[in-house]
C-alpha cells in the first residue's frame, strides 16, 4: 500500500531519515553558512515538523554559532561519509530542515521558496513564479 512517507539516506548508507508526514515546504537556502557546510551553491531543504522525523545511524552534530539570529543551528551529518543530514535551528524547533540531496527520489522536491539570496551566487537563476526572501522568511 502507498505511504505518503519520505525517506532518504546519507552517501554510505549508514544514516537514514525519514518524515512520517508531508513537507511544509522545500527551501532554497543561499546563506554562506548553508552555502560552506553543503559544498554546493546553495542548498536545497525539506523543511518538516520535528516530531514527524525519524534519523538513524551515527550522526554528528556541528553547532554553527554564526546565525543571524544569534541562535545556534545544529548542523547534522553522517559521522561516517560526511553526507549533511539535517538543520536543527533551536530558534524554531518545531521545523527541521532536511537536506533534499539525500531523499530517496530528490527530483519529487523542487523549491517552493528561496531564502537569504542576497548573499545568492550571481550565476544562480531564480524562476519568476517562486517566492524568494532577501533574508530569512518574514
Ligand atoms: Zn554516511
Ligand atoms: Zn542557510
Amino acid at each position: 500500500m502507498a505511504e505518503d512517507a519520505v525517506t532518504g539516506r546519507c552517501n554510505c548508507g549508514a544514516v537514514s531519515w525519514r518524515i512520517a508526514g508531508s513537507p511544509l515546504a522545500v527551501a532554497a537556502c543561499h546563506c554562506t553558512n548553508c552555502r560552506a557546510q553543503s559544498g554546493a551553491a546553495f542548498s536545497v531543504n525539506i523543511v518538516a515538523k520535528s516530531r514527524e522525523v525519524t534519523v538513524d545511524g551515527p550522526i554528528t552534530t556541528f553547532e554553527d554559532k554564526a546565525t543571524a539570529s544569534g541562535q545556534p543551528v545544529l548542523r547534522q551529518f553522517c559521522g561516517q561519509c560526511g553526507s549533511p543530514i539535517q538543520s536543527v535551528i533551536t530558534a524554531n524547533p518545531a521545523v527541521v530542515a532536511i537536506k533534499a540531496g539525500t531523499a530517496d527520489e530528490p527530483g519529487n522536491y523542487a523549491p517552493t521558496i528561496h531564502v537569504w539570496t542576497q548573499s545568492k551566487l550571481p550565476w544562480v537563476d531564480i524562476p519568476d513564479n517562486v517566492p524568494s526572501f532577501a533574508r530569512d522568511v518574514g
